[in-house]
């Protein structure tokens, strides 16, 4: 396996950067190949602007259009390229973050923002009135596995169907599924730690233990049967589910989920 870990936490010692350091461990003492994109230490600049693409820039600047040229002629920012050089030398792609706010890090969706450009994360494949694109199934990134590594700091109740916060699978939805199944990344389970602000050090070992589990059977892992946008699942092009699909009593995000 050849893995990229994508790691956003600004404290080293942190339970996050132990995760990630177990990881790099973890897999490299069973023989596979690991980089690590640690976004904090790189100091990674998590704002889209002009200077990301090129000399030809438009002014006003068009970030979709601006993004897609640039990375047709190969003039996207170095660090830019150098994170789509990662992503296309990688099988898998683990990103280690806590959640914050229900979500990424900043410079984690910042990552995103930048590094999923135009013609290489979207913009790709046939598009008129009755295709959207390669996505969805679909795209550069199709062959590749992701995992969500996340804390969380409230306990696992609250992120249940009946959790004041909401379930976590529905969290996470605009990662799994928005993010990485877009440009055609299959995305495994995520590895969720709950109540992370309560932990200690004695708890460590049962939770490095799950990790190094998880790690290790990854190529054994089935990916979340998302949906494929092109084969027959959804209208055309209106691009909902056809009815009868759905499984019964199953609304939302996880409509988007075959079985
Ligand atoms: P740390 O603070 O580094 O560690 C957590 C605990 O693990 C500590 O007590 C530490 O001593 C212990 N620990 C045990 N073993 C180790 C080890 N080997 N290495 C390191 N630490 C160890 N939570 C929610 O549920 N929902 C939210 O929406 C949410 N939003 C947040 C927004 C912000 C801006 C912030 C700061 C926090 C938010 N949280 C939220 C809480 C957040 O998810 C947790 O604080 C975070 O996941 C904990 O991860 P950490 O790496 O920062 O933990």
């Amino acid at each position: 396996m050849k893995t990229l870990i994508v790691y956003a936490h600004p404290e080293p010692r942190s339970l996050n950067g132990s995760l990630k350091d177990l990881a790099v461990a973890t897999l490299e003492t069973a023989g596979h190949e690991v980089r690590v994109s640690d976004l904090y230490a790189m100091g990674w600049k998590a704002t889209v602007d002009a200077a990301d693409y090129g000399p030809d820039a438009s002014s006003p600047l068009q970030v979709a259009r601006d993004s897609g040229r640039a990375f047709d002629a190969g003039t996207l920012s170095a660090d830019v390229r150098g994170e789509h050089d990662k992503l296309l030398w990688a099988d898998t792609v683990i990103f280690q973050f806590p959640l914050w706010w229900y979500t990424m890090p900043a410079i984690l969706k910042g990552w995103v923002d930048r590094v999923f450009t135009y013609n290489f994360a979207y913009g790709v494949g046939e598009h008129n009135d009755m295709k959207y694109g390669e996505r969805f199934g679909e795209g550069t990134l199709a062959g590749r596995r992701a995992l969500l590594s996340v804390t969380v700091g409230g306990p696992e109740s609250h992120y249940t169907a009946r959790g004041i916060n909401g379930p976590i699978d529905d969290l996470l939805f605009p990662i799994q599924h928005g993010i990485l199944y877009y440009p055609g990344i299959e995305v495994l389970p995520p590895f969720v730690l709950y109540r992370t602000d309560r932990m200690t050090a004695e708890d460590f070992p049962d939770v490095a233990k799950a990790w190094e589990q998880r790690l290790l059977t990854l190529d054994s892992t089935e990916p979340i049967a998302f949906r494929r946008q092109n084969f027959g699942d959804y209208e055309i092009p209106s691009l909902q589910l056809k009815d009868g699909l759905e499984p019964v009593g199953r609304t939302g995000f996880g409509l988007h989920v075959r079985g």
